[in-house]
């Protein structure tokens, strides 16, 4: 039986790089897969999932309107697929986790989604929420904070590198910068309005 995957973390744990070492596997073996990334992440160009290590594939790009069921059934009725891949899933809406899990039940497929659990006010985005809510598997893909504990936040740091937890969820091409840190660290970034002096602890 197919099912529903979670691969959840803070920011830069190499959860682009997981997902392409899947993808690969899969294709190795002479399957064929389906990769998606949200249209909101442009960084690296349209229609691709990049990682930071240098590897990419050609992705489907989804926004709030895409009907992935649909997309995913058509695709698979042309020609089998084995696997669907999702990069970005913080942005999937309710209805697309739904569609996702109709996936895996209905047309037996596996399907991985890979994306942040929490944003920089250390909130849940939509999709992880019900992504959280109706996996069959949530797998955490661990990173570091500087003091060497699991960094489980998102902390918003401002053009002279204040951390700061004001302003939209995403902001796309603005001039802040994001780093993963521990919860104790997390608190103590925003308490103190600056990173320095804690970093050395
Ligand atoms: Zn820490």
């Amino acid at each position: 039986m197919a099912q529903l995957y979670f691969y959840y973390s803070a920011m830069n744990a190499g959860k682009s790089t997981a997902l392409l070492q899947s993808s690969y596997n899969y294709q190795e073996r002479g399957m064929r897969t389906l990769v998606y990334t949200a249209e909101i992440d442009n960084r690296f160009g349209s229609g691709k999932v990049s990682s930071r290590i240098g590897l990419s594939s050609p992705a489907k790009l989804y926004n709030e309107s895409t009907q992935l069921f649909d997309d995913i059934r058509d695709e698979h009725n042309r020609d089998a697929v084995h696997c669907v891949l999702v990069d970005e899933c913080q942005f999937l809406t309710r209805d697309q986790v739904l569609a996702l899990s109709d996936v895996v039940d209905e047309l037996d497929i596996p399907v991985l989604c890979y994306g942040l659990r929490t944003d920089f006010q250390g909130e849940l985005f939509g999709g992880s929420q019900y992504l959280l809510a109706w996996s069959d598997k949530l797998v955490e893909l661990k990173t570091i904070c500087f003091c060497g504990r699991k960094a489980s936040m998102v902390l918003r740091l401002d053009q002279e590198g204040r951390p700061y937890n004001q302003g939209a969820q995403v902001v796309i091409g603005g001039n802040e910068r994001y780093v993963s840190v521990c919860r104790k660290h997390y608190k103590e970034a925003l308490q103190k309005g600056t990173l320095e002096g804690i970093q050395s602890v």
